[in-house]
């Protein structure tokens, strides 16, 4: 977690995938969530803290996290009722919670360095704030972002420091790589990412599947369709499915960056420049954590496809599915949870008896697009009401690899 990733530049994977007991299932209805989180944690960082620390983090992600029935087959596993409305607040939360932890005892300052396309910045700023030792970067393409992901991660101030950077994402991303491989700010500072690459971040993503499935209360094993980007869901799916949790099969749901539906269908891994669509939180051309999914089959590809099915979803249907759905049932589905839907129903239209679930990754009201498509006005929860009224604070920069290192430097 202190390294973010491997002097390799691969990824760190567990070096084994604990199983889960049957008693474990069986309970699951009758637990609390964060004994649930807590039991499934333990294998990979029992022992590396104190459980009762352990334990403290896992209640701090103690959200809610309904399974709501849209139809007689498909339900929703809403996983935005963190503070930043979005799932991304489990991971990070785990991981600030870890951090701190680790930090304490440190004397040199972690600086975490962080690249969004909108919904990691709020996430990562959220469940940083005011953690003793640790400054946090976030960089964020000026205008690319939502009124209110930008607000979520430019009005808390403190150690959180917001850079507003003329360009696009990739290039968000690229400076904060750059930044991290710097050998001269390595020596200065303890420097580490936050984005879903990091382990501590991406682990504890597994646990809202087990919370998914309780909500069943028995029957056959479900279907999960997860709109992927950077595939860190998908691949914490998989391992809860490795570690023993009943799941048909998966539905890798994309939006038109279709690497990996095309990898699917052809066996060619060929990494795109990524193109703008409705579900900007999953435009991604390179997805960092597909060799996660290898991984976790051995790099079998006939096992993945008897496991994982990948389709992409247009604009156009991924609209008119939000449209349809309004209509039909009056659930507001926003534009990730939407192409999920439209993967997983035309999927279960070929399997009369199979049932879904799709994650709902992020609360509509963060998306201008839904109330366009609607043509009505989306109830704004309280939290949100309140980032109005606060003042913006960002520094506008360039793509410029020098200004940025200055910036850091100065933080140090
Ligand atoms: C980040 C994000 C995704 C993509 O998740 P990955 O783990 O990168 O595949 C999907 N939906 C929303 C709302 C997101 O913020």
């Amino acid at each position: 977690m202190l390294k973010g990733q491997p002097d390799d530049r691969g990824l760190y994977f567990p070096s084994s995938v604990p199983y889960i007991t049957e008693l474990f299932l069986q309970d699951l209805h009758e637990r609390h969530h964060p004994e649930i989180a807590f039991d499934l944690m333990w294998p990979y960082v029992g022992g590396d803290m104190p459980d009762d620390v352990l334990y403290k983090i896992c209640e701090s992600i103690n959200f809610d996290f309904p399974l709501v029935a849209i139809t007689d087959r498909i339900s929703a596993l809403e996983l935005f009722h963190g503070p930043t409305l979005a799932f991304k607040d489990v991971g990070a939360r785990f991981m600030s919670g870890c951090l701190q932890h680790f930090a304490k005892d440190r004397l040199e300052k972690t600086l975490v360095i962080v690249a969004t396309s909108g919904d990691t910045g709020g996430a990562v700023a959220a469940g940083f704030h005011n953690v003793n030792g640790v400054e946090v970067v976030i960089l964020y393409p000026k205008g690319k972002v939502s009124r209110i992901q930008e607000l979520q991660l430019t009005t808390l101030g403190g150690n959180v420091t917001a850079l507003e950077v003329d360009g696009n994402f990739d290039d968000c991303q690229a400076l904060a790589k750059k930044a991290l491989a710097d050998p001269e700010l390595q020596k200065r500072v303890h420097l580490t990412s936050a984005n879903s690459i990091n382990i501590a971040r991406w682990l504890p993503q597994q646990i809202y599947y087990f919370f998914g499935y309780e909500q069943l209360n028995g029957g056959d094993s479900p279907v999960f369709a997860v709109p992927s980007g950077n595939f860190g869901n998908l691949a914490a799916g998989l391992l809860a499915q490795a570690s023993g949790l009943p799941i048909k099969k998966f539905i890798a749901a994309c939006n038109a960056n279709d690497v990996v539906p095309e990898f699917m269908r052809t066996g060619d891994y060929s990494p795109k420049a990524s193109v703008a669509t409705l579900s900007n939180a999953m435009d991604v051309g390179d997805p960092s954590n597909f060799v996660r999914i290898l991984e976790i089959f051995a790099y079998d590809i006939n096992l993945l496809k008897k496991t994982v099915e990948a389709v992409s979803v247009s604009d156009e249907t991924t609209a008119a599915t939000l449209r349809d759905v309004y209509d039909k049932t009056g659930y507001v589905l926003d534009p990730h949870g939407a192409v999920a839907y439209r993967a997983l129903a035309d999927d279960l239209e070929k399997h009369p008896l199979h049932r879904g679930i799709f994650l709902e990754t992020a609360h509509p009201v963060k998306f201008d697009s839904v109330e366009t498509i609607l043509g009505e006005k989306i109830a704004v929860p309280a939290n949100v009401r309140e980032l109005f009224d606060k003042p913006k604070e960002s520094i506008e920069m360039d793509v410029n690899y020098n200004d940025l290192k200055d910036l850091l430097l100065a933080k140090i």
